[in-house]
């Protein structure tokens, strides 16, 4: 049987140092589907933190090693808690380390990729915060301070960042609608595939009057799955093929009903 090349597309697995559930279904996700597909990209927050290449945790070896095997392309975008994930670690892992905001080439169209909590633009202090770590001279700090010191750091940021998500309303925590117009307009693309804020739906929008889709990466803690890319356009789906439950909708909402006079 004939088969288009199909891309696919994760992001939030949020995996431990050590190997757990969420590792062992995607080491299967590897050995199944991904080996079926012409290229797989990882949209961040492949780890639940990253203090460092140098740092051999028994779980991302284990990925490094199975990443490595796969005999498809893999490219990976830094999330907001795997940023200093870096060109050590993506070489044992045999992946390439893409920018911020990628573009692809799929059969169906040109997609947009990346991570999405820079479209979380209301929420100031998370992009402050944003700023300040993505900075080369901290960046470089940290990683100079001892491994069990950068360990502690991280598990005080993601206490701290649970407790945050806690106090904020939802909306703030969400890709803002001014964002996401903005980086479609920018690079003159109608579809957007993100992660991060752990709403999987497959989106339609109006942008400058322009149709286009925003694809939502589901996170592996909640119901792990995956956005498939091919000539059918987006599909988000279960690890065992189906269609992903949660706001999943591939025909455009039906236009408002006219106002009915008759009665
Ligand atoms: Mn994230």
């Amino acid at each position: 049987m004939q088969t288009t090349p199909r891309v696919l597309v994760v992001s939030d697995l949020h995996l431990d140092r050590e190997p757990g559930l969420t590792l062992a279904r995607f080491l299967e996700f590897l050995e199944g589907p991904a080996r079926e597909a012409s290229a797989l990209y990882i949209l961040g927050d492949l780890f639940e933190y990253w203090i460092g290449d140098d740092a051999h945790f028994p779980g991302a070896e284990t990925l490094a090693a199975a990443l490595a095997r796969l005999p498809i392309p893999v490219t990976f975008q830094h999330g907001n808690r795997d940023f200093l994930l870096g060109p050590d670690y993506a070489q044992r892992a045999d992946m390439a380390l893409a920018p911020e905001i990628l573009r692809i080439e799929v059969d169906g169209g040109p997609a947009l990729l990346m991570h999405g909590d820079s479209l979380c633009t209301a929420d100031i202090d998370y992009q402050q915060f944003r700023t300040m770590v993505r900075a080369p001279a901290w960046q470089q700090a940290f990683l100079t301070r001892p491994l069990p010191e950068r360990i502690a750091a991280a598990e005080r940021l993601r206490a701290g960042s649970r407790d945050a998500g806690k106090m904020k309303p939802s909306e703030i925590m969400d890709a803002h609608p001014d964002a996401i117009a903005d980086v479609l307009r920018t690079h003159g693309l109608s579809l957007l595939v993100h992660g991060h804020t752990h709403r999987p739906a497959i989106h339609h929008l109006q942008v400058d009057g322009r149709p286009c889709l925003r694809c939502v990466l589901p996170s592996w803690d909640e119901l792990p799955g995956y956005l498939s890319l091919d000539d059918q356009g987006p599909r988000l789906l279960t690890l065992d093929g189906g269609p992903y439950p949660v706001g999943f909708s591939l025909a455009p909402p039906d236009p408002p009903a006219p106002a009915s006079r008759a009665g």
